[in-house]
């Protein structure tokens, strides 16, 4: 039995096409101008529709404890999202913290997904590094070998980051293994030195936390990692790229050649801007549901990084998703900043809020690019996923771009208490979706299937 998905506009790698794709079992096994139904198949009339291979988020925070408090979504619950927004794939940061090897982290990750009711979207994981030492490249060529072709670091944070000369090393496995290392670029020293003298000036709201992280701070840990990457040959992924200032370090290491440099950036840095910390409710303390690292910046930054989008500057767009409830969890943060947790849902909504925001500006094929192909790419999941192909996996989504509706906390899927998109007017829905060529998800909502699981990278 196939299932064929007719008379869409299909997004291929070659271009635009106007016709049918055809799924069976698990792979994509017909794309032409008609198939002809047989007996038995299905066929569903997608006119009008842009057929995409499904999206594709690079950087998540499912199930995880961060330092402070667990993350508000499990696997089950976010990749469950995801896929009601049209994602069928997710690279979540599995986390080997201090005293923790990297295969027991794999290992707790991966039973982590596989301890709920089922994932509805694919997953496979990066592996952040939060301490180096003799062994850790023996333990980054197992990972490898696992199916883990991207690693992470920190350059802020005091219990995950590593000094410049460990990221060096760290860079120089990473090419040894032909690995992407992601790296936060924040510099780590002079946050905590600001965090404690906006604190020291009495400033203790959410209002603080842009205070405390400066878009210099970024700039400079960008241009530091640029530069460690270009003495070790390697590639890297600058994750969740929040300032005009960020981009300008990005700019000058691929105008003096340097090959391997990739950007990844995130909704929230495209939307929204720092004037959120200061909005009403809450007692003062609306604003911590903004509070994530990096923080939302300057309009001026939001508008350079949208520039950065439209000339082709930014290889992904991921979500950074991260949740936490603004009541029983960010609320600790109340009187002290520093202690609400740090992070932002955003896993189901990023297709909608990129389509409506570049909408006249970017056409299907661009949005297939930051949303799918280039992550797939960045990441090893490219060509087995990220294309409309005979061949691929049949991991589709099927997007209406005439339909209309409204972001909001009541009607979500991510299983936390606000959306920091609250009453965005969206164009444009995933209308059906598929992983692995089950349909999981018809108008935005749950078919109940969970066919999501481990992919190798
Ligand atoms: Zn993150």
């Amino acid at each position: 039995m196939r299932r064929i998905l007719a008379n869409g506009t299909l997004v291929t790698p070659e271009g635009l096409r106007r016709g049918d794709l055809a799924l069976e079992g698990e792979k994509i096994v017909g794309l032409a101008a008609h198939i002809e139904p047989e007996p038995g198949d299905e066929v569903e009339d997608v006119s009008g529709c842009w057929v995409f291979p499904g999206f594709i988020d690079a950087h998540t925070h499912l199930q995880c404890w961060t330092g402070m408090d667990w993350t508000a979504d499990s696997f089950e619950t976010g990749t469950r999202a995801a896929a009601c927004g049209g994602t069928t794939c997710v690279v979540d940061y599995a986390t080997a913290d201090r005293g923790v090897t990297m295969d027991d982290a794999l290992a707790e990750w991966r039973s982590r997904a596989a301890s709920g009711a089922g994932c509805t979207a694919n997953y496979g994981f990066h592996m952040a590094i939060s301490e180096w030492g003799p062994d850790s490249p023996a333990q980054m060529r197992r990972m490898r070998e696992a199916g883990v072709s991207s690693f992470k670091t920190y350059l802020a944070y005091d219990h995950l980051r590593l000094n410049d000369a460990e990221t060096l090393e760290c860079l120089e496995c990473c090419r040894d293994l032909d690995a992407v290392l992601c790296v936060h670029c924040e510099n780590g020293d002079v946050v905590s030195e600001l965090q404690r003298r906006v604190l020291a000036e009495g400033i203790t709201g959410p209002e603080g936390h842009p205070l405390s992280r400066p878009a210099e701070a970024e700039a400079d840990a960008v241009s530091r990692l640029l530069y460690l990457a270009q003495i070790a040959g390697a590639r890297v992924n600058v994750v969740h790229l929040s300032t005009e200032l960020g981009l300008l370090a990005v700019r000058a290491a691929r105008a003096r050649g340097q090959q391997g440099v990739y950007v990844e950036t995130c909704p929230q840095y495209l939307t929204l801007d720092d004037t959120r910390y200061l909005e009403a409710g809450d007692d003062g303390f609306a604003g911590a549901k903004y509070v994530m690292s990096p923080p939302l910046r300057k309009p001026a930054d939001v508008r350079a990084l949208r520039g950065a989008v439209l000339a082709g500057e930014v290889d992904s767009i991921a979500t950074d998703h991260c949740s936490f409830n603004l009541r029983g969890q960010k609320d600790r943060g109340r009187g002290d900043f520093t202690k609400i947790p740090n992070g932002g849902p955003g896993i189901e909504h990023r297709p909608a809020v990129m389509a409506t925001t570049f909408e006249g500006q970017l056409g299907p094929e661009e949005l297939c690019r930051l949303l799918s192909e280039g992550p797939a790419r960045v990441f090893g999941l490219w060509p087995e996923r990220g294309r409309l192909a005979v061949g691929a996996a049949a991991d589709v989504c099927v997007w209406d771009p005439s339909a209309r509706w409204t972001i909001s906390a009541a009607t979500q899927h991510q299983a936390v208490d606000y959306t920091p998109w609250e009453g965005f007017e969206a164009h444009g829905r995933a209308h059906l979706v598929y992983v692995d060529g089950e349909l999981v998800v018809r108008d935005g909502e749950p078919t109940g299937a969970t066919p999501g699981r481990y992919v190798a990278r």
